[in-house]
C-alpha cells in the first residue's frame, strides 16, 4: 500500500519491476529502493485579482537523499497530482545516477490550468508555494528547477522568495533561474540542445544524410523549440511542430526562429498560419527521421508505437512512451533507435548542476565551457548506455535505466540500513 497512485505512477512502478527482475533485485530491496523518502503536500491560498480567495494544491516529492541533495522540476499544470509528481521524481533518481550527477530524484508541481489565472496571481502563486516548501528544501536538501508551466521567470520568484526569508541571497536554491539572477548561460537552450546532439549523434551513426533529413516535435516549449532549432541548424528540416493548440506542417521545413518569436508574443502557436495547420493526431505517425515527443507523458501508446514511421525516436518529455509500447519498440529495434527520456532530456539536469556548481563558487562560465560539459557528459552516458544494451541484450530504456538504478543501489548498499 503506498499513498501514489494513477497511470503515471504505475508506469514508473512497472518500469522499474522490469529493471528490478532484470538486475535480480532480491524482494525486501525493491521498496526501499522504489518508494519515495518524502512526499510534501501544501495547499497555496491566493489573493485573486477580483479580491476574492482561491486555494491551489501543491506538491514536492523527494525520492532518495542518498547521493546529495534532491533534484528537479516543478510544474505547472491541471495534471499534476501526488502519483504524477512521485513518478517524475523517481525517473530523475535514476537520470541523475545514470549521468553520474551528485543528486536524488525530486520534482513537484501545482495543479492548476495557466489559462485561468494573471500574470500578478501566477506570481502570487510561485512565491506563496515557496513559501510554503521552506522547511524542506535547500541549496544542500533539495534544489528546484523549471518544467512544464514554469520558466526561468517562475524560478526568479522562487528565488527571490527563499532570499527574502533568509535575508540574504541565496541564488544556489533553484536552478533554470534568468542570468541576470545568478543562472548559467545554456541553461534555457540545455535539454533541446542535449536532444539535438544525442540525435545528431544517432543519425550520423546509422548513416543518415543529415542535409536531406527530416524532424517533427510534438511540443513547442522550452524544450521542443530549442531542439528544433538546433536540428535546423544541423541541416534537418523541422517540418511539422505541435503544442496544445493545434499544429503546423510544411514539407519545406517550417521557419524555427520565427516559430519561436510567435510563441514568445503570443504564448502558443494559435495565430500563427492557417495554411499550414494539420491535424495534431497525425503529429507522431508522420513519415520522418527524427520524431522528437517534447510535451507530456504516455503520448505513444503501443498502437502508436506500432505506426510510427520515425528512424529515431528522441524523447524529450519525461515518460512519453507506456510499457505497452516499450514492448511494441523492442520488436522494432531495428527500425525505430530509441534514445530513452532518462538520457535524452538529461541536459536540462546536468547544466542545472553546473548552475548549481557555478552558484555554490560564485564562479561564472562562458556558454562555451557550459556546452563542452554538457556534450561531453551526454555522449559518456550515451556510450555507456549503448554498450550495456549490446553486452545485456536488453532495450536502451532497459539499460540506461538499470545503470541508474544500480548506481543508487550500489550507494544504497555500501552506506548500509540507518541505524
Ligand atoms: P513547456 O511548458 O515549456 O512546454 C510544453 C509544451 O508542450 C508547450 O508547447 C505545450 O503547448 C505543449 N503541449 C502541452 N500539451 C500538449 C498536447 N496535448 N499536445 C501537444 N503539445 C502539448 O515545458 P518543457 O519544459 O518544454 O517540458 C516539456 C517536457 O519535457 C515535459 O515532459 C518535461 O517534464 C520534460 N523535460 C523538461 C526539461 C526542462 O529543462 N524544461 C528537462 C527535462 C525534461
Amino acid at each position: 500500500m503506498t499513498v501514489y497512485s494513477g497511470p503515471v505512477f504505475d508506469m514508473a512502478v512497472n518500469q522499474f519491476g522490469v529493471i528490478a527482475n532484470h538486475l535480480a533485485i532480491p524482494m525486501d530491496e525493491r521498496d526501499r529502493l522504489l518508494l519515495p523518502k518524502r512526499a510534501i503536500t501544501i495547499s497555496c491560498p491566493i489573493h485573486r485579482d477580483d479580491g476574492s480567495i482561491a486555494v491551489y494544491e501543491g506538491y514536492r516529492v523527494q525520492h532518495h537523499l542518498t547521493l546529495g541533495p534532491t533534484k528537479g522540476g516543478t510544474r505547472f499544470a491541471p495534471s499534476v497530482d501526488i502519483g504524477e509528481v512521485a513518478a517524475l521524481a523517481i525517473w530523475m533518481s535514476w537520470k541523475c545516477a545514470l549521468v553520474g550527477l551528485p543528486y536524488g530524484g525530486a520534482k513537484g508541481g501545482i495543479t492548476v490550468d495557466l489559462s485561468t489565472i494573471s500574470k500578478r496571481e501566477l506570481e502570487a502563486l510561485s512565491r506563496r508555494y515557496m513559501q510554503e516548501m521552506i522547511p524542506f528544501v535547500g541549496p544542500h536538501i533539495d534544489v528546484m528547477a523549471p518544467d512544464m508551466g514554469t520558466n526561468e521567470q517562475v524560478m526568479a520568484w522562487f528565488m527571490d522568495t527563499y532570499s527574502m526569508y533568509q535575508g540574504r541571497t541565496v541564488t544556489e536554491i533553484v536552478t533554470g533561474k534568468p542570468v541576470s539572477s545568478g543562472g548559467t548561460l545554456g541553461r534555457r537552450e540545455a535539454t533541446g540542445r542535449g536532444v539535438a546532439h544525442l540525435a545528431k549523434r544517432v543519425m550520423n551513426q546509422l548513416s543518415i544524410n543529415l542535409n536531406n533529413a527530416t524532424a517533427v516535435i510534438q511540443g513547442f516549449g522550452n524544450v521542443g523549440s530549442y531542439a528544433a532549432l538546433d536540428l535546423q541548424r544541423f541541416g534537418l528540416k523541422v517540418i511539422a511542430v505541435s503544442d496544445h493548440t493545434g499544429a503546423l506542417y510544411d514539407k519545406a521545413g517550417l521557419d524555427i526562429p520565427g516559430l519561436m518569436q510567435h510563441t514568445a508574443q503570443h504564448g502558443s502557436l494559435a495565430g500563427y498560419s492557417n495554411q499550414l495547420a494539420c491535424d495534431p493526431a497525425t503529429i507522431l505517425t508522420m513519415p520522418c527521421d527524427v520524431l522528437v515527443p517534447a510535451a507530456m507523458e504516455r503520448v505513444i501508446d503501443a498502437e502508436t508505437a506500432q505506426n510510427l514511421k520515425c528512424r529515431v525516436l528522441a524523447e524529450g518529455a519525461n515518460g512519453p512512451t507506456t510499457p505497452e509500447a516499450d514492448l511494441v519498440l523492442e520488436k522494432r529495434q531495428d527500425e525505430v533507435f530509441l534514445i530513452p527520456d532518462i538520457l535524452c532530456n538529461s541536459g536540462g539536469v546536468v547544466v542545472s548542476y553546473f548552475e548549481w556548481v557555478q552558484d555554490l563558487q560564485q564562479l561564472f562560465w562562458e556558454e562555451e565551457e557550459v556546452m563542452r560539459r554538457e556534450y561531453q557528459i551526454l555522449d559518456r552516458a550515451f556510450d555507456t548506455m549503448a554498450a550495456r544494451a549490446k553486452a545485456d541484450g536488453i532495450s536502451h530504456r532497459t539499460a540506461a535505466m538499470a545503470i541508474g538504478v544500480e548506481k543508487v543501489r550500489a550507494a544504497k548498499t555500501t552506506r548500509g540500513l540507518f541505524p
